[in-house]
């Protein structure tokens, strides 16, 4: 359903009819936070990391901003390629299989020495960027995917024996270096990996590089934002003339247009503590356990502090710890930043509870 309504008023609505818990999503925030990440990265390419999340009114919106999507998996090549056939498409992820290696992208970003081979040896030709795990430090990151043994990409000496591979054949073309080491950096740190990033591509002799995600994101507070403006200027200054750079950021661009809205159950007290239970809980927005923080609340009228949990049987479906603020039965609960990793990373089924409705306002 879109409406035209302002996402605080569709809340109510939506409460006025008994449809929650609901995930709304401001598509005019998207859109205004999106055209100016666009803005500031001067001639950066900006393709959006698909998995954080693939809601098509999402990418519709993406699609008029973005250069192209970052896809992880068979699924999200078939759900990108259906809704925007046109738009370039990258796709990464460890463990591709020989069917998504079959799969026509743009660039496919190869994650091992085993996975080149069987690609080389399937006979079809590729544009392909060598995923590298630079050992760098990643002090500061929320999740490391480089900087030491992970699955992630390759060291340099399986680099070098990918060059030898692609050396010795014309099918698979190498255009060029993927990087994406960690998650949850500013925008200083970030400039910091890409120039050792940049280093390291231009020791290869390759002039397209792909840096990756990972922007900070802040659920403490939710008002501050990656700097897009020094990391535009940043990457502006470590461009060198005839290099192509390009990011794929997920969540810090779309955490923020997603909304999940809900209503209290029950309110009870006990040993001492406060909790009050709404509908819904974890297994629609999995993203306060998964990360393990208190999903920011729209603030209501100050109170004895209470923990809001959900309807599943677990002591894990807490959404948010100790909020400063007076519940009670049938009051509406907004949950902010919840339009990235929250309903497509969570366990749906689990109790078989109802799945909430989805909703969409301006854009
Ligand atoms: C998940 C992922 C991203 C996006 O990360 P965010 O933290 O959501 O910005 C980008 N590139 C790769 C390879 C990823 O796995």
């Amino acid at each position: 359903m879109t409406t035209a309504l302002p996402a605080n008023a569709q809340a109510k609505a939506l409460a006025a009819a008994g449809r929650l818990p609901a995930f709304v999503y401001d598509l005019a925030e998207l859109d205004a936070h999106v055209r100016s990440v666009r803005a500031a990265l001067g001639d950066v390419e900006l393709y959006y990391a698909v998995k954080a999340n693939p809601d098509p009114e999402l990418l519709r919106v993406l699609a008029r901003h973005v250069d192209g999507f970052e896809v992880a998996s068979g699924g999200e090549l078939a759900h990108v390629r259906e809704l925007h056939p046109g738009l370039p498409v990258a796709l990464g992820g460890p463990g591709k299989t020989d069917e998504e290696l079959r799969g026509e992208v743009t660039r496919l970003h190869v994650e091992s020495t085993g996975e080149l081979r069987r690609l080389i040896a399937s006979g079809r030709s590729a544009d392909v960027l060598l995923r590298v795990n630079l050992d760098v430090p990643v002090g500061g990151a929320s999740l490391a995917m480089g900087g030491g043994a992970t699955p992630f990409g390759m060291d340099p000496a399986a680099i070098d024996e990918c060059l030898e591979l692609l050396r010795a054949q014309e099918a698979v073309r190498l255009r060029g270096i993927h990087a994406h080491l960690a998650s949850g950096l500013e925008a200083r740190p970030l400039l910091e990996l890409a120039a050792a990033v940049l280093d390291y591509a231009r020791g290869l002799g390759v002039t397209e590089v792909n840096l990756g995600g990972g922007m900070a994101v802040s659920y403490a507070e939710p008002d501050r934002r990656f700097d897009w403006d020094a990391y535009g200027r940043g990457l502006a200054a470590l461009r060198r003339p005839g290099e192509t750079l390009r990011i794929e950021p997920g969540r810090s661009l779309t955490v923020y247009c997603g909304r999940y809205v809900t209503r209290v159950i029950d309110v009870k007290r006990v040993h001492g503590e406060l909790f009050a239970v709404v509908a819904g809980g974890t297994h629609h927005i999995r993203t306060p356990a998964t990360k393990d923080h208190s999903q920011p609340v729209v603030s209501g009228e100050p109170g004895e502090p209470v923990t809001i949990v959900g309807q599943l049987c677990t002591p894990k479906d807490v959404l948010a710890r100790r909020v400063p603020m007076r519940l009670e039965r049938d009051d509406v609960v907004e949950f902010t930043m919840a339009g990235a990793y929250a309903w497509n990373i969570s366990h749906h089924d689990f109790l078989m509870h109802p799945k909430p409705g989805f909703h969409y306002v301006g854009g």
